[in-house]
């Protein structure tokens, strides 16, 4: 499945810490991230990961572009609701797709964990069957 990672400055220690607990979960997928998330996972995980833009500069909107081809099974995107971002209507924009198309969305920690456990037991293999 393809899975897209974002996570906002002050959130990229928490993905990070969240994908080396189940890294054995994400790297059974295909993976895809704005650009400094990417770096960040990819440094410390060692896991593959195809990047993007950097959110402020396209990132998120190139994921859009995938959600909108159906070609993004899941999104975990750790936003940081208590910072004020430059590109927030590409933020809204993104979520905004996830719900269009029906894309599992986690924007927290806590729902991360349910969607990475429906990961784990197949829960999401729907996603396989999609148009
Ligand atoms: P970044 O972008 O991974 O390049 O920091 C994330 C974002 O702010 O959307």
């Amino acid at each position: 499945m393809n899975i897209a990672l974002i996570a906002h400055d002050k959130k990229k220690d928490d993905l990070v810490q969240f994908i080396i607990a189940y890294k054995s979960v994400f790297a059974a997928h295909t993976l895809f991230a704005t650009g400094t998330t990417g770096s960040r996972i990819i440094e410390e995980t060692g896991l593959s990961v195809h990047r993007f833009q950097s959110g402020p500069f396209g990132g998120d909107q190139e994921i859009g572009a995938l959600i909108a081809k159906n070609k993004m099974d899941v999104v975990f995107f750790f936003r940081d609701p208590l910072t004020a971002q430059p590109h927030e209507p590409d933020v809204s924009a993104l979520i905004r797709l996830c719900d269009v198309y029906s894309v599992p969305l986690a924007t927290n920690m806590g729902t991360a964990e349910i969607i990475v456990m429906g990961l784990k037991r197949g829960d999401l293999s729907w996603r396989k069957v999609k148009q």
